[in-house]
């Protein structure tokens, strides 16, 4: 094992690769990730990865922008397929006002993310599958997609190790050093690494890294159900991924002949990241396939061919933990993404290893700084992770 580096990142997830890339691009010096099983080993193999800029803060919009203009040119600007397709997004909601869409669309038109508001009337040509109430209105997000996030997180890991960082694999962090208030070093099972700067990409395991630092991070892991259907003969035709605000549930394409749904936001289900139960109940089936069929009838035709169990990483008001984190020199974090990391995480590596490396930046991170700033506004509902 290497024995030393400037930059130690714990975590081969989306976040993790996607830092190795932006500080390699950035010339930070030598950069080695330790991932305690394999690359995406964590939920981001099992993410949503819908990439849409709805949101009613400009951080989110600003990096999911970003993120959306790296996808279209994934193989240009990254290299690979990250499997993105761009369907676009269409959200029917009752009201266009923020609380109800989860979304400030004046804010999201001055920072020109692009979206048509859809007439109840012109619904059911957007979305011939669905049924409408003629009360319901729609937001499409031309630009809207999804990517695969294996091959997300795949292809940034291949780029950054074209630019010299190294990933360890089966390397689980056990312990970081820390003597005069400084980062010494990581500790793994196979050796030590000696070097001031570690960051915390940990994901659904930031929390126990933290510890590790001497830091308290409030992540909580919750458990959360997505369902897989057999796509019905009229589903086949590609169109947008349907996010249905008034049943709060959404449904998207999962590759040749599937498609998966899951319910908006997050109920509490306090869970062990490395012992959760990954399956679904018939109580979980029987809800998600309830708010599907009523919005598609045509559902009620197709098996269901399973499902998964994942987790969120929430912190108490649902934004992540960026940045450097305690009294310590030399610790920073990159975790507590809410359920809501995959569509930003291309962009948000190139910010922090800006900050890492003393260059501006121009999206401002400190909104995600811990702990927050007193004037820091919390997200409108705590169920706020919309699809
Ligand atoms: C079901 C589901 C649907 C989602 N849908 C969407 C969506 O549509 N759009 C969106 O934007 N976001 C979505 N998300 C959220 C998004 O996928 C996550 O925010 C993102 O993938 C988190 O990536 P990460 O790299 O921070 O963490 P993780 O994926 O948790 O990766 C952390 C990595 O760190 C490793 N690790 C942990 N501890 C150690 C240690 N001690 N030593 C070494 N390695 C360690 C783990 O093995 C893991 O590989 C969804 C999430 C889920 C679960």
């Amino acid at each position: 094992m290497t024995s030393n580096a400037d930059i130690v990142i714990i975590g081969a997830g989306l976040h993790g690769a996607s830092l190795a890339y932006h500080l390699a691009k950035a010339g930070a010096g030598s950069v080695v990730v330790l991932e305690k099983k394999h690359v995406a080993a964590g939920p981001t193999a099992k993410s949503g990865a819908m990439i849409r800029p709805l949101f009613s803060d400009a951080i989110y919009i600003r990096l999911v922008l970003e993120a959306t203009a790296m996808f279209e040119q994934w193989d240009d600007v990254i290299g690979g397929d990250a499997g993105f397709v761009q369907n676009s997004f269409l959200r029917f909601t009752e009201s266009f006002d923020q609380p109800t869409l989860g979304a400030d669309l004046d804010l999201m038109t001055r920072l020109g993310a692009p979206f048509e508001l859809i007439a109840p009337a012109d619904l059911p040509g957007l979305a011939p599958s669905c049924v409408f109430s003629g009360s319901e209105s729609g937001v499409l997000l031309t630009k809207g997609g999804f990517a695969d996030a294996i091959k997300t997180t795949e292809s940034l890991v291949a780029a950054a190790k074209r630019l010299g960082v190294r990933f360890i694999e089966d390397a689980e962090v056990t312990g970081i050093d820390v003597a005069n208030g400084k980062v010494q070093a990581v500790v793994t099972a196979s050796g030590r690494i000696a070097t001031g700067l570690v960051v915390n990409c940990a994901g659904a395991w930031g929390d126990r890294v933290g510890a590790m630092a001497g830091v308290t991070l409030p992540i909580e892991i919750h458990r959360v159900p997505t369902a897989l259907y057999r796509k019905p003969e009229s589903l086949r035709v590609p169109g947008p991924i349907l996010s249905d605000g008034i049943n709060q549930i959404y449904l998207r394409d999962a590759g040749e002949g599937y498609l998966r749904a899951a319910r908006f936001g997050w109920t509490a289900d306090r869970v062990d990241p490395d012992s959760y139960d990954e399956t679904v109940s018939r109580a979980q089936h029987d809800d998600v396939r309830r708010l599907v069929e009523q919005r598609v009838p045509a559902m009620r035709r197709t098996p269901s061919v399973g499902g998964f169990s994942a987790i969120y990483d929430m912190t108490p008001d649902g934004h992540p933990i960026v940045g450097p984190v305690g009294d310590i020199d030399g610790f920073w974090c990159d975790c507590g993404w809410s359920g809501n990391g995959f569509a930003s995480a291309p962009a948000v590596g190139a910010h922090i290893a800006a900050a890492i490396t003393c260059k501006t930046s121009e999206v401002d991170l400190s909104p995600f700084a811990w702990p927050r700033s007193a004037d820091a506004t919390p997200r409108p509902d705590v169920s706020w992770v919309r699809r």
